[in-house]
């Protein structure tokens, strides 16, 4: 799969993507990352991209012509299998099976937004949907953008061991709407907190009993509001 981002911090991205998995991911050539300068798609002597809202109000926007001049050059031909985000607070939450639909595209380029925004045109006429990383206001996309590469990537066939790839993560299909089970490794008794018995044991059924009630009270405690929504989807 190959993400482009464009943004007015290129550098940004000069580590994010250089570890772990996504790391990984890019030598094993089943990602492939692209940072697109949006300044590229400037003429002008200062390389603007941004101007004031018309009716007045705080700070700047980014202008409409870079943005689309930077998407069609990077994307001249759409299909159902290549997808243009913008990044903004106001957007759909980015959740896991969001991460699952895009895990299935081509490509999937992002538009990282900059001071107060970006001119709704942009949102309007070329990207396919407003994609938002939680209910804050951050200063730039380009954050978001490094969280959807990171949550996409690992869902991409052959990203994960074999081990990584089996558990049932937090959020995943398998998952049930319950949060991953406690993890421990050793020592099993740290500070005289003891890692529960039954994992040491060696009897999986009894394990496997351990975690899913475990997962259950975790959840209850952390997320009431996931099993709240498992519930009303069943009823
Ligand atoms: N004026 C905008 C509003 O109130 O909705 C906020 C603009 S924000 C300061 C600048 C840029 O940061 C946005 O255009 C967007 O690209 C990005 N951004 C801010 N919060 C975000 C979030 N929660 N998720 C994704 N992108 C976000």
């Amino acid at each position: 799969m190959r993400f482009h981002i464009v943004t007015i911090f290129p550098e940004f991205f000069g580590s994010p993507f250089q570890h772990g998995v996504v790391a990984r991911a890019q030598r094993a050539g089943r990602l492939d990352i692209q940072i697109h300068d949006l300044r590229n798609w400037t003429y002008d002597r200062h390389r603007t991209v941004d101007d004031r809202p018309f009716g007045g109000g705080e700070g700047m926007l980014l202008k409409p012509e870079p943005l689309f001049e930077a998407v069609e050059s990077i994307l001249p031909e759409r299909t159902n299998r290549r997808r243009i985000v913008l990044l903004s607070a106001q957007g759909r939450l980015f959740d896991q099976p969001m991460a699952v639909e895009f895990s299935a595209l081509d490509e999937l380029l992002l538009i990282c937004g900059r001071y107060e925004g970006v001119d709704e045109r942009v949102a309007e006429h070329l990207a396919d949907a407003e994609v938002s990383i939680g209910d804050y206001v951050l200063s730039g996309g380009e954050l978001g953008a490094a969280v959807i590469v990171d949550a996409v990537a690992r869902l991409l066939p052959g990203v994960l061991g074999n081990e990584e790839s089996s558990r049932n993560e937090s959020f995943s299909e398998r998952s049930e709407g319950l949060l991953d089970c406690p993890q421990y490794t050793r020592p099993a008794d740290f500070r005289g907190w003891k890692a529960p018995d039954v994992l040491l044991g060696g009897n999986h059924a009894e394990i496997r009993r351990w975690r899913r009630a475990a997962s259950q009270a975790k959840t209850e405690r952390l997320r009431p509001d996931l099993l709240g929504a498992g519930r009303q989807e069943k009823d």
